[in-house]
């Protein structure tokens, strides 16, 4: 029998009369919501894993894991509190294994799953009256907070959002005043990070025997998946997540703001706190990082800039996702619908199909294609050297840990992806399966809504592109290029290829208007030239090939 099912059994409950709760893969928490609430003596808690969903996407081996330590940790944190568990493994869906437990245990709550992909799955048990939804506590913000502080129809706008939640909640005011007599530093926090002050290393943590079971049972059964395994880098425990979120108070938070934007070859982290994936499946609630942050004595573009990210961008992004309904009804647009689940190009990469694609015949998924958006994503996405170094830095910082920065995220990855003309949708189906933090409501509307503008103007005033100024500014990457950013990088003529295709488009973007002014004067001659190299560049990397300056029409 497994180390963890031998524990549970030595926590073993009566499990009569008591009010059974379903925890979900991402609501491992008593810090709000029914467990909360109960004595956990009177509670039943029922937990689930679900092979079926492990392999609906080629996830991340440590998004795996990181899942199921922690679901494993939370099922014998709560038998010790006192609570009967029922930990089971379904065959089939979701809804098959609560089902098969309903007979035993009478009606089931659940706080409602944040995921709109679970809530599907359930669905029908919720129509046949055997399971209840209960509302999930962790959300910093109502929807009708999110309506009342936008126009019943998009554009929508996460600073006013953001504002209306300040003003409401007084977080940050004197009285009707932002702190500091503005609501956002943003303008603040774009240095560049040239060494000083020291990046810190994020924390290593125990190996535990449960741990190295989940990392056995990985090797066992998911070893196709990609990414690297690396069991010390994962908070699994209750005790782990209050120490990553110590590390990020005291190592990242001074430094936060001023160095939000910058990227760097020595530092893939910076001083960005890493709790996405912990804070998603609520080991970390954002109440209490809000609480904390608050509290503490932090540069106030610091303070400000990371309140934003978490009750602004993480609020706001649920909203837009829940409104749309996953991006697949947007007011004024019409949204295709592709196979789902997608596996972000790596059939193409690794030449065979997922195993589960026979799945992928449903065509239900959002895929917003505003900008007529077709090229496959390129497999350097997956891992084949590109010859553009920011990109291969990224990508394999990606791979090795199964996350990296914002800025990466939008101003590498999306961006070199929004150069190129990627299927968004494909895109977002790649950071789904890429990211230990990526699940349905926060990865769709940044990728889709934010770094590819799939969706146009719905939730972000421009594109976010840029040729090869912005990553050099920010970031070292440039120096281990065969290309040089000013002389011969490809990006600054994909920039500008990018700019005449969607000419059309992007026509009434204000914040465009000085650079559609400049394409204007843009001589003919080069822009054939920037067309050249887009068409190239595109054809090298979809072959999975690598660009190299000596390949004259990338450069000229
Ligand atoms: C293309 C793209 C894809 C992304 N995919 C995801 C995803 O799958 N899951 C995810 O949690 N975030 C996603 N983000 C948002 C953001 O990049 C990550 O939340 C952040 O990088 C996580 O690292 P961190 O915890 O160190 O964040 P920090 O930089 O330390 O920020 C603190 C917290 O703010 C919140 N936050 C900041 N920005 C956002 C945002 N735009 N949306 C939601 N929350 C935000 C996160 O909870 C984060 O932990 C994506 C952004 C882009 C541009
Ligand atoms: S020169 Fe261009 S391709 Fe190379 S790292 Fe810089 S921006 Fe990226």
């Amino acid at each position: 029998m497994s180390i963890f099912l031998e524990r549970l059994k030595t926590l073993k409950r009566d499990p009569g009369n008591r009010r059974w709760i379903y925890v979900p893969y991402d609501q491992l928490t008593d810090r709000f919501g029914p467990l909360a609430e109960e004595d956990p003596r009177n509670l039943g808690l029922i937990f689930l894993e679900c092979p079926a969903k492990a392999g609906l996407r080629p996830y991340h081996q440590q998004k795996l894991a990181l899942i199921l330590t922690n679901m494993r940790h939370f099922a014998l944190e709560q038998a010790r509190r006192g609570a009967a568990v029922q930990y089971r493994v379904t065959d089939g869906p979701y809804k098959n294994g609560l089902e098969a437990l309903f007979a035993k245990t009478g009606p089931i709550e659940a706080m409602r799953p944040a995921e709109r992909e679970l809530r599907q799955d359930l669905e029908p048990l919720v129509q046949a009256g055997k399971l209840t939804y209960l509302d999930h506590g962790g959300w910093l913000s109502t929807t009708e907070q999110f309506r009342v502080s936008q126009k019943p129809n998009p554009p929508w706008r996460m600073d006013a959002f953001y504002r209306h939640m300040r003003r409401e909640n007084g977080i940050l005011m004197n009285g009707p005043r932002p702190v500091g007599g503005k609501f956002s530093f943003d303008q603040e926090n774009r240095r560049f990070w040239s060494g000083s002050p020291p990046a810190p290393d994020p924390p290593r943590f125990k190996i535990d025997p449960l741990k190295k079971e989940v990392g056995r049972l990985i090797k066992d059964h998911f070893d196709h998946h990609p990414g690297n395994l690396d069991l010390a880098a994962l908070p699994g425990t209750k005790e782990e997540a209050r120490q990553l979120w110590d590390w990020a108070k005291h190592e990242c938070l001074p430094w936060f703001g001023p160095f939000e934007d910058a990227m760097s070859t020595s530092s893939a982290n910076l001083f960005h706190t890493r709790i996405s994936m912990l804070l998603n499946i609520h080991r970390l609630s954002p109440g209490e990082v809000l609480a904390d942050v608050l509290d503490m004595d932090l540069p106030l573009a610091s303070r400000e800039g990371f309140i934003r990210q978490v009750l602004g961008w993480r609020e706001f992004v649920r909203h837009v996702h829940e409104t749309t309904d996953g991006f697949r009804h947007i007011p004024g647009m019409h949204v295709p619908h592709m196979a789902s689940p997608g596996d972000g190009g790596w059939h193409r990469w690794s030449g065979r199909p997922w195993p589960r694609s026979e799945n992928a015949k449903e065509a239900n998924a959002g895929a917003p294609n505003r900008q007529n958006a077709k090229v496959p994503l390129p497999p350097a996405y997956w891992g084949r050297a590109s010859g553009l170094a920011c990109l291969d830095w990224v990508v394999a910082g990606v791979w090795r840990e199964g996350w990296s920065h914002h800025i990466t995220r939008l101003m590498v990855l999306g961006n070199i992806a929004a150069l190129l003309d990627v299927n968004p949708r494909e895109l977002c189906d790649w950071f789904w399966c890429a990211y230990v933090d990526a699940f349905d409501w926060v990865v769709e509307p940044n990728v889709m809504g934010m770094s590819s503008f799939a969706a146009g103007d719905l939730m972000v005033t421009k594109p976010y592109i840029s040729g090869a100024g912005y990553i050099s500014r920010m970031s070292d990457y440039c120096r281990r290029c065969a290309f040089h950013p000013k002389k011969n990088c490809p990006l600054n003529r994909l920039y500008w290829a990018y700019l005449v295709r969607h000419e059309s488009r992007l026509q009434g973007i204000n914040r465009l208007r000085p650079v559609l002014a400049g394409l204007k004067k843009r001589d003919a001659a080069l822009k054939k030239k920037d067309a050249r190299v887009f068409k190239r560049l595109t054809a090298v990397l979809t072959a999975g090939e690598q660009a190299t300056p000596e390949a004259g029409t990338l450069t000229d």
